[in-house]
């Protein structure tokens, strides 16, 4: 397998069919079942559903599968709304054999439960979060997680961008390789987004300008058209010079905001921004919802999705372009009355897709929106990683696929 991009050399990876895994062998397997929840049930499944074919493959020839993944921001320490085990019935579900689970992802108790799998047999571990030493990438904590077994395969596409314990660390002591999901992933990308067909358009949502804004200044390179939305599109607005009441800022972003648009405008991609906004005096599901006539907000209000002036030149956009990129909803999406302009961003991506243009769709938040509007099938691919899909489009090397390289 050798993943790679137009931009940097390929990488070699062994992938997991390259392996031969004798039966009864420990295999730990890093996925993404860092699902979006809601009331304590998954808002959305793709994730869990497209390790599938990684797992069934195991489960054939033999293994003992330990499943490690993280689930939500529990800052190093156990926090019962974060823990992964309502995923193991939902696991048990989609596989259609049964999934055991324990409390912790190292140490004694984890050693045990992976030791007492039959073959076949696959156990679901506690969010790898709630050890600090995860994120911390500590040497310590990924030699306890690479106790658990004796390959590593993995299948996290969306946890490939992070260089933590269970992505960069564990690989420095066993063999490992890629699974099928990312793979899949990988080809994807590669191959749509090495070559797009044009005119190419990059819908860019969400909560977080700081996260996005490296690779909004690479993809300008790449891109036609760019659509800004969500709550990031504050601090672009505010770096315009536009009052925006109380909604999300990055204050300290907004000079490189202002630098994407003036970048966006020398290369001639045409960059939208939100136009009219809904907007609340504060967030709650009950509030009460009003429009603005334009681009400006009110001191005492705050901006909750995009208005429907903006859905409808963001759809005239969409119609026009060939392959669309889409990371992070339009607006607060988890409260329905908020949903409108990411769930319009949906269907127009639907039927984007039905003309024959190549709609890709990135990241656990905009899955959920696809989910929620019964879209998820309509799309041409729908990514697992949002982070990681994006940093490769940008050129980047992933510290989880790098950590496999030989
Ligand atoms: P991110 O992790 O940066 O992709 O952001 C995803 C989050 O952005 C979702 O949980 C949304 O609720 C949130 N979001 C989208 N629009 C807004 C907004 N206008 N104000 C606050 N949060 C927002």
């Amino acid at each position: 397998m050798k993943p790679s991009s137009p931009d940097k050399p390929a990488l070699k990876v062994k992938r997991v069919q390259d392996l031969t895994i004798a039966k009864s062998k420990r295999v730990l397997v890093r996925v993404d079942y860092n699902v979006p929840l809601k009331n304590g049930r998954f808002e959305d499944i793709t994730r869990i559903r497209e390790t599938l074919p990684t797992l069934k493959y195991l489960i054939e020839s033999g293994a003992k599968i330990a499943l490690i993944s993280h689930l939500g921001r529990p800052k190093g320490k156990p926090e019962a709304k974060y823990s992964l085990k309502p995923a193991a019935p939902q696991l048990e579900k989609l596989l259609g054999s049964p999934v055991a689970f324990c409390g912790d992802c190292a140490g004694s108790a984890a050693e045990k439960a992976v030791a007492a799998l039959k073959p076949g047999g696959v156990v679901l571990l506690e969010n790898l979060r709630f050890h600090a030493g995860e994120e911390a990438n500590d040497p310590d904590f990924a030699k306890a997680l690479a106790r658990l077994g004796e390959f590593f395969v993995q299948d996290a596409f969306g946890a490939l961008h992070r260089a933590h314990a269970s992505t960069a660390g564990v690989p420095k002591h066993l063999p490992g390789c890629i699974g099928f999901l990312v793979q899949k992933e990988l080809e994807f990308l590669d191959r749509v987004m090495g070559n797009p067909t044009r005119p190419f358009l990059a819908i860019i949502g969400g909560a977080k300008v700081s996260d996005k804004l490296g690779v909004l200044n690479k993809l300008l390179d790449r891109l036609d058209g760019l659509v800004i939305g969500g709550g990031m599109a504050y601090t672009f607005l505010a770096a315009q010079g536009i009052s925006i009441g109380k909604s999300l800022l990055e204050k300290d972003k907004t000079q490189q905001a202002q630098e994407v648009i003036e970048k966006a405008y020398a290369k001639k991609v045409e960059c939208l921004l939100p136009a009219d906004h809904v907007v609340v005096k504060e967030i709650k599901p009950d509030a009460e919802t009003k429009v603005t006539q334009a681009m400006a907000i009110p001191a005492d209000l705050l901006g909750v999705d995009i208005g429907p002036h903006t859905v409808e030149f963001f759809t005239e956009e969409i119609a026009k372009a060939n392959t669309i990129f889409w990371n992070g909803p339009m607006g607060i999406f988890e409260i329905d009355a908020f949903s409108k302009g990411s769930l319009a961003i949906a269907e127009a991506m639907a039927e984007a897709t039905k003309r024959g243009a190549v709609t890709i769709v990135g990241g656990g938040d905009s899955l959920a929106v696809l989910s929620k509007a019964g879209l998820t099938d309509r799309m041409t691919h729908c990514s697992t990683g949002g982070g990681a899909s994006l940093e490769l489009l940008e050129g980047k090397t992933l510290p989880g696929l790098q950590a496999l390289a030989h």
